[in-house]
């Protein structure tokens, strides 16, 4: 007997001894680097090894070079620094696969000038008649020389031979005489019925001054009048937006209703092995109307999730559950009625008792007051505590609500909607949109809370640009909108290692830790150290998504 034990001892000694010796090789090396792991205790390393699709170690120079062998590719990081793949846990993103390629998209634009210059170009590009349009992501307060709306008189003389629809997140849209024209909009005709009453601005004589305002139900007649794309182009159209999407450094993003169209492109990629980027779905059987409960009930109960893997799954219900209480997005208050809660509870009821996770709109305080009281019942009857219920956007959140979210275990996905519209906030708000979100308190709370847009209409998608406003306090364009702000550390950490868990995939990404995939980006400069005004300005040279380059802007020499 113990004769056996020790010759099976001495077996694995000689096991292990051998594994130390030859480890495993490298495919490829990152050295001479700067390597912002973002692990738990936010170590530099400065270099990193990769294997198949994960992380094989970090390291120093001569530890990583260890690991390289005759057929292992070397990067050379001449100093540049690396951070992990950046992770949006709230992008509208497959929705925009549908128009991306048509749109004139002004996210990360602060200069008025150039916006001409990119109008007049397009509508060169686009031929007479065509139309130079885009859906949301950008205010006309981000264009720092200038920081004027558009002016229908001013658009015809920008474009005069093309129909021109530019919407301010979901604020506003600025036509130009030929749009107008083509939806029918003239003066001493009636509006078009499907426009929101009052939303068509008209001057004194009854001429139509060119702008549609009036929130979100009031741009949707606009957006949907824009062409659809041909449904050929659907691929080459979404191959732009996620090459987009790379070139900024997401490299995983948790979507609101993934669109069945574009998420067949997504999984024709995975099964080819070339997937630019991961995608986790937040979705179901939301209700408008106590009937519609009645019907979504059964439908939850249906519904599973994380069916799928770190490229494609489900992995929320959301982000609407009861739609007469999604805070609409430029609503200053918000008095849910009691009719409307106990239809909102009825559904949230269905949802924990299915063991569902939630991530839910919410967004001004009488609006979280009122959706916490119906959870704290819901986890009466069935806990919620293992489920990641998450509340998103929450820009008017307090330090109370935090912590009574933290008792009921709760999570906290934060969407700046300030990054473009913080000054239509201060006109709305006052003072208040100073704390909208307010990222110290969050941060100061201790609840695990995550960074993510809300684009790609109602924000702005450049991940760079909200870290900068996080670390700023600084809207797109530089006008200084919060005043609770967060350490650059403590951002990059929300929109990496939180925002992991915010997509169920804490234990593969979020960063570069030895046995994590590798989704990595290498840097133009130093995020750590270059003045904060500068973080908006960073560029990924490259971006790697499960080891295989998605991006390279060609500035990063390798050898093998
Ligand atoms: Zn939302």
């Amino acid at each position: 007997m113990t004769r056996s034990i020790s010759i099976v001892l001495v077996a694995l000694a000689a096991a292990t001894a051998v594994s130390a010796q030859q480890p495993r090789q490298a495919d490829l090396v990152l050295t001479n680097g700067k390597i912002i792991t973002v692990d738990e205790r936010f170590t530099i390393a400065q270099a990193v090894a990769i294997a198949g699709d994960r992380i094989l170690a970090t390291g120093t120079n001569d530890e990583i070079n260890r690991l390289a062998g005759p057929g292992t590719r070397r990067i050379d990081l001449r100093g540049r620094s690396v951070l992990p793949g950046l992770i949006d846990n709230h992008l509208h993103l497959l929705r925009a696969g549908n128009t991306w390629m048509q749109e004139l998209r002004f996210d990360g634009v602060e200069s008025r000038k150039k916006a001409v210059e990119m109008l007049k170009a397009r509508a060169k590009a686009a031929g007479p008649g065509g139309w130079v349009f885009n859906i949301g992501g950008w205010a006309h307060q981000q264009f720092a020389d200038d920081p004027k709306p558009f002016t229908r008189e001013e658009l015809d003389q920008i474009v005069p031979d093309n129909p021109v629809a530019l919407q301010e997140s979901y604020y506003q849209v600025f036509l130009n005489s030929k749009a107008l024209t083509a939806f029918g909009i003239e003066p001493g005709k009636p509006d078009p019925s499907d426009f929101i009453k009052g939303s068509i601005q008209r001057d004194a004589s009854g001429k139509p001054t060119g702008i549609i305002k009036g929130d979100i139900a009031a741009t949707r007649p606009v957006a949907a009048r824009m062409p659809k794309l041909p449904a050929d182009q659907l691929e080459a159209s979404t191959t732009a937006l996620v090459k987009d999407m790379n070139r900024a450094g997401l490299t995983s993003v948790g979507v609101p209703g993934c669109n069945a169209d574009v998420l067949e492109i997504f999984q024709k990629w995975k099964a080819q092995g070339q997937s630019p980027l991961r995608i986790f779905c937040i979705g179901g059987a939301a209700a408008g109307t106590p009937e519609a409960v009645d019907r979504s009930i059964p439908q939850i109960a249906q519904m599973k999730l994380f069916q799928g893997d770190s490229y494609i799954d489900n992995v929320f219900f959301g982000e609407s559950v009861y739609g007469p209480l999604h805070d609409p997005m430029f609503a200053l208050k918000s008095n849910p009625t009691p009719d409307q809660l106990a239809q909102w509870r009825r559904m949230a009821m269905e949802i924990a008792k299915a063991g569902l996770p939630l991530h839910v709109h919410a967004e001004l305080t009488n609006t979280i007051d009122a959706f916490l009281d119906q959870i704290d019942a819901v986890n009466k009857e069935h806990p919620i505590k293992n489920l990641r219920w998450t509340l998103a956007h929450i820009n008017q959140i307090n330090a109370a609500q935090l912590e009574r979210m933290k008792a009921l275990g709760m999570y906290a996905a934060v969407h700046p909607w300030a990054v473009i519209n913080g000054a239509i906030m201060h006109e709305g708000f006052g003072d208040g949109a100073y704390d909208m979100p307010p990222l110290a308190t969050l941060q100061n709370s201790g609840i695990m809370w995550g960074l993510g847009t809300d684009g790609t209409a109602a924000n702005q998608t450049l991940p760079f640009v909200t870290l900068y406003f996080a670390v700023t306090g600084k809207m797109a364009g530089g006008m200084k909108v919060i005043k609770q702000t967060v350490s650059r550390e403590d951002a990059l950490i929300a929109h990496t290692r939180k925002n992991a868990f915010f997509v169920f995939q804490e234990n593969n990404l979020g960063s570069i830790q030895q046995g994590k995939l590798a989704d990595l980006l290498v840097l133009d400069r130093d995020y750590l150290t270059i003045p904060a005004d500068q973080i908006k300005d960073i560029k990924p040279v490259m971006t790697m998504v499960g080891g295989r380059v998605v991006y390279d802007a060609g500035t990063t020499a390798s050898t093998r």
